[in-house]
């Protein structure tokens, strides 16, 4: 056992002793049984026996394991990495930023580094004037605090507005309220009970040579429905721009997704993008929204904002939500905040990352993945049982037939024999997608085709279930 005594430091393994004695070190093995005696991981099956790879450290699109052994990061870290990992330039921000302010509560003061990264986020999002930024630390509740906003926008002006519209297979995080707007994922069937009320919309699916019209025109039609019978009762109206992430990687047009935000706007119905997995250039635009003829009224950013290093969130609304929250008391007022809210290390990391998009010229190199991720999928959707091949700046994505659903085995066995071959995919049941970090280059991409290649050509082996 582990005892608490003098010569214990939690933060350098190599100086916690055991009570006899002997140091422990990083040994696979022991990290391992240490992490099954102390942790409860997130979205897993504890049951199931998976083993965690233990990551000792990463570099550019690799993380390496305690073995040595290096993994290319082909989902860029649960799609927060955007310039590679083990950025000097993020590290060099972090450290001085720690040393010059570390952290103070926001409410009641304010610092550059929050103040720097307002104007720089509201300038990318061409909202200069027109929008202000609240801070929070995740993509939950970047989302979670939209939704307030939306509710008490209407509160604040008199009326009771109880229902959000949603889009059918959205997910927008694991708290209460981004639970409620992304039920329709299927992940929450244990929090019914603890969710408001929705509406989910059908999503017009669109894949590579695959322009899905009439869907629109049917989604349209049931939104124009919905807005004749309850459009005094609607709060807003949230969709994850052109990518629904973890409801599949499923595609939908920017013309599909402007008319649905107009029809919403011409009731005076604000709109909610949650931009958490889609800004920062991941679809080839610095925001999604910014590929549609509309600006939204809420933005919910995270994830890549800080180059996936620190967490920090930041849901951007439009000037005329602000106002609604004006008014000589607090009754009127956001009651929304949190510890860490705009976390000065957290900004210096964010401010940081955007000077690293100017220098690395991410929208090029997002440009330049997207092509080198249609060639690879091109030449896997020749292999029978791939449907939908898609691809939208740097991201690919496939659906593999039969084992629907997130619970399909078959992207588990697919994932652990790709980690037996150095990469690292986490398939949303059958559905295989590629999400790399913008450094990632088109050799290592190549790399990551040949391996799956390797693996979807036997199909017998990946349909296996145990
Ligand atoms: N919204 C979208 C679109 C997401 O993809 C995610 C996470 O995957 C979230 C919200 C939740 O973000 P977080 O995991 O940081 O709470």
């Amino acid at each position: 056992m582990l005892h608490g005594g003098a010569n214990l430091s939690f933060s350098n393994p190599a100086w916690i002793r055991s009570d006899d004695g002997i140091t422990v070190n990083e040994s696979p093995a022991i990290l391992l049984t240490r992490d099954r005696n102390a942790v409860w991981h997130p979205f897993t099956q504890h049951g199931l026996g998976q083993v965690p790879l233990a990551v000792a450290s990463a570099s550019g699109s690799y993380l390496v394991d305690t073995d040595g052994r290096r993994y290319l990061d082909m989902i860029s870290s649960w799609w927060v990495n955007l310039h590679g990992h083990g950025r000097e330039e993020l590290a060099e921000a972090v450290r001085e930023q720690v040393l010059r302010l570390d952290h103070v509560q926001f409410a009641g003061t304010t610092h550059e580094p929050a103040v720097r990264l307002a104007e720089g986020l509201l300038e990318r999002a061409g909202l200069t004037g027109r929008a202000k930024v609240f801070f929070s630390d995740n993509g939950s509740t970047a989302v979670e605090v939209a939704l307030k906003i939306a509710r008490q926008h209407w509160v604040n002006r008199g009326e009771e507005r109880p229902l959000f519209v949603t889009l059918e297979g959205a997910y927008h995080g694991d708290t209460a309220g981004s639970m409620s707007v992304g039920r329709s994922s299927g992940f929450f069937e244990a929090f019914r009970g603890m969710m408001f009320e929705t509406v989910s919309l059908p999503v017009p699916l669109v894949w590579n040579g695959f322009d899905n019209v009439s869907g629109e025109n049917d989604s349209l039609g049931r939104a124009e429905e919905l807005l004749r019978k309850s459009s005094g009762r609607i709060a807003a109206l949230i969709a994850e721009p052109l990518v629904q992430g973890a409801g599949g990687m499923r595609f939908h047009s920017a013309r599909f997704l402007s008319r649905l935000a107009a029809l919403f706007r011409s009731h005076g119905i604000p709109v909610i993008l949650d931009e958490v997995m889609t800004g920062f250039g991941r679809t080839g635009s610095f925001f999604a929204y910014q590929r549609t003829d509309f600006v939204p009224d809420l933005l919910c950013l995270s994830k890549g904002i800080t180059g996936g290093i620190l967490p920090l969130a930041a849901t951007i609304a439009s000037e005329t939500l602000f106002g609604s929250f004006l008014g000589e008391n607090f009754r009127t007022a956001l009651a929304h905040g949190h510890s860490y809210t705009a976390n000065p290390v957290s900004c210096a990391a964010a401010l940081a990352s955007l000077d690293l998009h100017e220098a690395t010229r991410s929208l090029e190199q997002v440009e330049r993945i997207n092509r080198a991720l249609a060639r690879g999928l091109e030449h896997l959707a020749l292999l029978p049982g791939i449907l939908r091949p898609r691809t939208l700046g740097a991201v690919a994505a496939l659906d593999l037939a039969g084992g629907e659903g997130y619970s399909s085995p078959v992207g588990r066995t697919i994932a652990l024999r790709a980690l037996e071959l150095g990469l690292i995919v986490r398939p949303l049941g059958n559905v295989l997608y590629l999400m790399p970090p913008y450094c990632t280059t088109d050799g290592e991409i190549d790399n990551a085709f040949r391996i799956l290649r390797d693996i979807l050509s036997k199909p017998s082996q990946y349909h296996r279930t145990k």
